[in-house]
């Protein structure tokens, strides 16, 4: 459902962060990008929402190509977790969640009904977490919040870059877990971004290894620790085989 073919981003100067990458995800499929620092990994998912055009190549959804998409449209179908959160801090969960159902037009009695149902599904308890600010959460909770809002207005597809990196590892942990049964239930197409290659192996179906710009490897977990295609692949991997 979402496709790549052969797409390159070029920066001013002509340097490549990512150099014709191709690779296709099916509906539904939970895929992780790995790699290492500057392998282009959130240049790649930046391209998906439009964050930053792309210079060559096509990029496409359900077969249309992304260009044809209006933007605000596009980035409403494609719930997008950073690192950063990015909670607004002087609105409270309930609104911070509500963005983009209001900008969708939503009634306020099915907008109150849907976030509560979000804050529930993510497990935070609406009766208390609902009328609190950003800052009142922990820094788990707050990646909650911000997993109930990319999920808000029922996009098809979820981008997240780093969501977990921040957080200790023991909520880390209990977030993962969460965020495969969620995936489970909701079977929406999810990319992942982590460093982490523990992070990888559990929660994708499959994987993709990136290195200055180039996808190396795109195969399931089990493939991965099996035949590693490249030296890269099998070095990264090295004490998980
Ligand atoms: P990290 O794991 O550190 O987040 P990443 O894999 O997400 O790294 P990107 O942020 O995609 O890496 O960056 C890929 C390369 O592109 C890096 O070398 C980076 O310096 C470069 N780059 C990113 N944004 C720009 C920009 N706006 N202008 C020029 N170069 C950029
Ligand atoms: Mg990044």
């Amino acid at each position: 459902m979402l496709k790549f073919e052969n797409v390159t981003k070029e920066f001013e100067g002509g340097f490549k962060a990512v150099d014709s990458v191709s690779f296709e995800i099916k509906k539904g499929e939970l895929l992780v990008l790995i790699g290492p620092s500057g392998s282009g990994k959130s240049t790649t998912m930046k391209m998906i929402n439009k964050v930053i055009p792309h210079s060559r190549g096509l990029i496409s959804i359900d077969g249309k190509d992304i260009n044809t998409y209006d933007v605000a449209e596009l980035r409403r179908n494609i719930g997008y977790v950073i690192q950063q959160i990015g909670l607004f801090p002087h609105y409270t969960i309930q609104k911070n969640i509500a963005i983009v159902p209001q900008l969708k037009g939503w009634k306020a009695n099915d907008i109150s009904i849907r976030v509560n149902e979000l804050l529930q599904m993510v497990g935070l308890d609406p009766e208390i977490y609902a009328t609190r600010y950003p800052k009142e959460l922990s820094g788990g909770q707050q990646q909650r919040v911000g997993i109930a809002r990319a999920l808000s207005a029922n996009p098809d597809v979820i981008l997240m870059d780093e969501p977990f990196s921040a957080l200790d590892p023991i909520t880390r942990d209990q977030l993962q877990g969460e965020l495969i049964s969620l995936h489970k239930k909701l079977k929406k197409t999810i990319v992942f971004v982590t460093h982490d290659m523990d992070e990888a192996l559990k929660m994708g179906d499959r994987i993709a290894i990136m290195k200055d710009g180039k996808l190396l490897q795109i195969d399931t977990p089990e493939k991965l620790l099996r035949e590693p295609a490249h030296g890269f692949v099998e070095e990264f991997i090295g004490k998980h085989r």
